[in-house]
């Protein structure tokens, strides 16, 4: 069975399979059952490119794979590497479009931050992606190819959804990928090093925090309804108040971890009413808020109107100043809401969310920076 697309006829990738699936797969093409998880296992443990690759498949069997499917592997188009070590690669979806993942080495771990859409619907207005609309979902194969095609794979200890696109919005595709990522016939990972990110999208909340063991981390910014909502619409249809009251029915003092992303503005989101006010919202939650200073983005015009036009107050936005986040932090911590700094990584490589794409996408071309 093959996938046409327009008039041409594209091979299935294995990627992204299920064990049920790859059973399916086996039977179709006259291999036993237990070739499923001989398939898994170099699909996901061993990280094949190729079927070619899967050597205790007899070769005719192989041939037959291959006439029908494909592991569905597609290298990086481009690379930027920063100073501090982080790497940004632009990888190209199944259908043709282009995603960003970013890999992070700090120490001994090696995060990635992976996309799960082209663009995205929530328009935050800080965000490049946001300012790019919506332009499509991505598969889990285009999830786990910017995993499984990473040159750093090996090194990987932690996985982030937080590249671009709203991961509630995705959700059957998230839900399979870290199903595949934590399956024993998958890679085995525990959800304790997988993290899901999401602006607030009442539908896939809920489902996520029912059937998802992995980590959640929520994009909050700020911690009033009409400040929030005039940098992130999301918070128009889901204010953070009734996000709060579904995470209050969840146990965090487990495994899964709850985390609060706080990009801090100058002057905007980091003074003592801000201060106090998220103590007051997260104080009786178990949780952590993380501080990130938000760097001023090249060719980014903020002070014109959301990309889904609702809103048209301009928005002016200022780096935070170092001491200032310092003594935001101290507050939070001493008043028993644990909370870090983050340090910003790669500011040299068009690091902010969506810039590294929309710079590509201006350019009309791709070249290869390896
Ligand atoms: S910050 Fe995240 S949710 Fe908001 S527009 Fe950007 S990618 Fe989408």
């Amino acid at each position: 069975m093959y996938a046409r697309v327009g008039m041409k006829m594209e091979r299935i990738p294995l990627l992204g399979l299920t064990l049920e699936e790859l059973r399916s797969v086996a039977a179709e093409v006259g291999l036993p059952t237990f070739a499923a998880r001989q398939m898994a296992s170099w699909l996901y443990q061993k990280g094949v490119a190729s079927i070619d690759e899967m050597t205790n498949i007899s070769l005719a069997a192989r041939k037959r794979l291959s006439e029908r499917y494909e592991v569905g592997r597609s290298a990086p188009l481009l690379r930027k590497q920063s100073a501090d070590g982080t790497a940004k690669y632009l990888f190209p979806t199944r259908d043709g479009q282009r995603v960003e993942a970013v890999y992070i080495p700090d120490d001994d771990r090696g995060t990635i931050c992976v996309s799960c859409q082209v663009g995205c619907k929530m328009a935050c207005r800080f965000c490049m992606t946001g300012r790019q609309g919506f332009q499509g979902q991505l598969t889990a194969s285009d999830i786990l190819n910017q995993i499984y095609s990473l040159p750093e794979r090996e090194k990987l200890t932690n996985i982030v959804f937080m590249g671009q696109g709203e991961p509630m919005d995705n959700l059957d595709a998230i839900l399979r990928t870290t199903e595949l990522l934590m399956a024993d016939y998958g890679w085995a990972w525990s959800p304790k090093r997988i993290t899901v990110s999401t602006a607030g999208l009442r539908k896939g909340l809920k489902r996520f925090l029912d059937e998802s063991p992995c980590h959640l981390a929520i994009s909050l910014h700020n911690p009033f309804h009409e400040e929030r909502a005039a940098m992130m619409p999301a918070e128009r249809s889901y204010p953070i108040s009734e996000m709060l009251n579904l995470l209050h029915q969840f146990d965090w003092t487990g495994q899964r971890r709850l985390s609060f992303e706080y990009i801090v503005f100058g002057g905007q989101n980091d003074t003592d009413r801000h201060a106090r006010e998220l103590v007051r919202l997260l104080g009786s939650l178990e949780c952590r808020v993380n501080l990130i200073r938000w760097h001023a983005i090249p060719e980014s015009a903020f002070s014109d109107k959301t990309a889904d036009g609702s809103s048209s107050v301009p928005l002016v936005l200022h780096e935070a100043d170092p001491a200032r986040m310092v003594v935001f932090r101290d507050y939070l911590s001493s008043h028993g809401v644990r909370c870090t700094i983050r340090a910003s990584r790669g500011q040299d490589i068009d690091a902010a969310c969506g810039l590294l794409n929309t710079k590509e996408q201006n350019k009309g071309s791709i070249n290869n920076e390896k």
